[in-house]
């Protein structure tokens, strides 16, 4: 038998870049000065929506307070009844009196068109709308509902996205599409037909909004159904078909787990090919759970991409049989929080601090090696090893921590090389 193996030699350089975006109208979201722009050559936006009953103006305010904090950009709240439409100009100013400035969004199911028209100080305290085409009506309403909304959408000039779900999917347009395939020679499976439903429903719905005064780089599309396979046949045949700016999640993507497993292969493999303009990570939290957990991973799905950078990273090693201590694992933890607690300060103190890299490893078999490829790094002794923690600092050997307290020394050298590396120069003489 022939062992033998042959290896391709490489020809060139390998494709490194960072996925090109694919072009889009762009949007702006707006509240007073701030300004957030959705498609073209902006980011990709991180939102998310509040679990609060709307009514309550207090704990919705708070609430997303959270998540802007955490860092969704835009935040969609639900505006289902005459007293959560009366809440959303007064949680706006709550929000304004709090300094939080990030442009809310109201998510409008069957009654949004008597909302909007009856509640003006809810249309205009919001920065966007959101319309599900097939929760708008039935039959002849249908047309005329829709038309309301759009129509208070286009004179307070706000972007409206029009959101698709597979879960309420307009029926009407559902059974035309199955009757003519049925009539086909050779039908296509139902779930084809389901896929060509939600993408005819969103872009027969911009379009009509388009013909009804809503320009049409305010205009958004989604069409969110909950497998990961659905998810990216239905956008890229989307994104295939039109140049609206695009919001992308998985619904229902699940808790815990599997949710964020669920999420970040669907928003990744539509990511690296240049599709999505805005994501959202629609977790079920667990029970005692921050809400803001779907903002946190919605940010790691991006900066994991290379697509933004939000908080400086950690490299840390899995662990093996050389670290019977948990010392390694706690060090990694503490830098991490560390990082994360001090970042709102830091973001306005050091600018391009996000962009940092700490490696914390638990020997010497990769340690030293990985802590050289990050701007700082610690390679902790492993079972058996001298007790000592080389600390590289730009690629070189620079420190070396004994003692009890290894994690406080480093998480001091972290900070030392953050001041050093991206705070302003005091001026001479002060
Ligand atoms: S760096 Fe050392 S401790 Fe960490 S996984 Fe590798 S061998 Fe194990």
């Amino acid at each position: 038998m022939n062992d033998e193996h042959s290896v391709n030699a490489g020809d060139g350089e390998i494709d490194d870049a960072v996925p090109r975006r694919r072009r889009t109208r762009q949007a702006l979201v707006s509240w007073g000065s701030r300004q957030v722009a959705i498609g073209g050559d902006a980011p990709v936006r991180v939102q998310s929506m509040t679990n609060t009953d709307t009514a309550d103006i207090v704990g919705t305010a708070i609430q997303v307070k959270e998540l802007a904090q955490a860092g969704s950009e835009l935040v969609r709240l639900t505006v289902n009844t005459d007293e959560a439409a009366a809440a959303v100009p007064r949680i706006r100013e709550q929000l304004d009196r709090m300094g939080i400035d990030v442009p809310l969004v109201g998510d409008f199911h069957y009654n949004g068109h008597l909302l909007l028209t009856q509640h003006p100080d809810c249309a205009q305290a919001l920065s966007k709308y959101r319309i599900n085409p097939g929760n708008v009506g039935k039959g002849d309403k249908k047309d005329r509902q829709f038309a309301q909304m759009i129509e208070v959408a286009a004179r307070w000039q706000r972007p409206v996205r029009i959101g698709v779900n597979w879960g309420s999917l307009d029926q009407d347009l559902l059974a035309s599409l199955m009757d003519a395939n049925a009539a086909r020679e050779r039908p296509l499976d139902a779930r084809q037909v389901m896929y060509e439903a939600l993408i005819r429903s969103a872009l027969e719905s911009a379009q009509r909004a388009e013909q009804l005064g809503l320009p049409g780089h305010q205009i958004l599309l989604s069409c969110k159904v909950s497998a990961v396979r659905d998810l990216v046949a239905v956008y890229r045949e989307l994104s295939r078909r039109c140049d609206y700016a695009l919001h992308l999640g998985l619904t229902e993507a699940g808790m815990g787990t599997r949710g964020t497993v669920a999420s970040s292969a669907a928003l990744s493999i539509l990511l690296q090919e240049g599709i999505g303009d805005t994501i959202r990570v629609s977790l079920t939290p667990q029970p005692g759970e921050a809400r803001t957990q779907e903002v946190v991973v919605a940010l790691e799905v991006l900066q994991a991409l290379g697509l933004r950078s939000f908080t400086p990273s950690v490299t840390a090693c899995p662990g093996c049989g050389r670290t019977t201590s948990s010392l390694f694992q706690e060090l990694a933890r503490d830098i991490d929080d560390h990082l994360r607690q001090r970042m709102p300060l830091w973001r306005r103190e050091y600018p391009g601090v996000e962009s940092l890299r700490v490696a914390v490893m638990g020997c010497i078999v990769n340690g030293p090696g990985e802590s050289r490829h990050a701007d700082i790094g610690i390679s902790l002794p492993g079972t058996g090893e001298n007790p000592a923690a080389p600390v590289f600092i730009d690629g070189a050997k620079r420190h070396t921590l004994r003692g009890d307290d290894i994690a406080a020394q480093f998480i001091a050298l972290v900070d030392d090389y953050i001041r050093q590396r991206w705070g302003v120069p005091a001026e001479a003489g002060s």
